[in-house]
């Protein structure tokens, strides 16, 4: 049976979201048919999000061929930005449709496609455009993509905490990529190592507990 852990109730049927209090559920679900009508469509803020989420990849796309026109060299790397955008967005097709643990997604999505964009990029003469461009943009997106469908979803902070914990750690490598003059493009490094360090102070300020409890959860100590 599925089980909001949040309310402390379970639920017959498939329920794809708490009807109380719309968390993402636990556990398997049973056969027994919905007691309660399932609504197919997504919640009005959900829409919002998907909405504010498509208009910031379609800016940051639109930035990056701008940014590509006034400085060709490198060769069409902004086509690969566009790319991994692309990417970010099947995905949450795939998602919409099944719904639970976008945050862990939208995580792998940006791991996965950083490294397809560095092996891309290493075997085709090494421009630089995955570290320059794409690794720090998804970590970045992925940061507040993750932050915002916590909020909307009113995920419980163990459901995603490790996963923006992750994703900082992934951003700060940012830093040494500065450091080690390896990228040539600092602006989104630095950007990108700067949202690194505010969302892992925000998340041992405030969440040093849950954080801690989560990885010796996973790491079953
Ligand atoms: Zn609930």
């Amino acid at each position: 049976m599925l089980r909001c852990d949040r309310c402390g109730i379970d639920l017959p049927g498939n329920p794809l979201r708490c009807p109380l209090c719309q968390s993402a559920l636990s556990g398997t679900p049973d056969n027994t048919g919905n007691r309660f009508p399932v609504p197919n469509t997504l919640p009005k803020a959900s829409r919002k999000l998907l909405a504010l989420i498509a208009f910031g990849t379609v800016c940051a796309s639109v930035i990056s061929v701008v940014i590509n026109l006034i400085r060709p060299a490198g060769g069409w790397w902004s086509l690969f930005v566009i790319t991994g955008f692309a990417s970010l967005w099947i995905d949450f097709a795939v998602l919409i449709r099944k719904r639970n643990n976008l945050t862990k997604d939208v995580l792998w999505q940006a791991v996965v496609v950083s490294l397809l964009a560095y092996l891309w990029d290493r075997f085709t003469g090494f421009h630089g455009w995955s570290l320059d461009y794409v690794l720090p943009i998804l970590c970045t997106c992925a940061m507040i993509a993750i932050t915002l469908i916590a909020q909307i979803q009113k995920l419980h902070i163990q459901d995603y905490i490790l996963y923006l914990f992750m994703d900082c750690m992934l951003g700060i490598i940012s830093f040494v990529l500065i450091r080690a003059r390896i990228v040539r493009v600092i602006t989104p490094c630095a950007i990108c190592f700067g949202a690194s360090v505010i969302f892992l102070a925000a998340l041992l300020f405030f969440e040093r507990k849950a954080l801690w409890e989560e990885i010796q959860r996973r790491l079953h100590w």
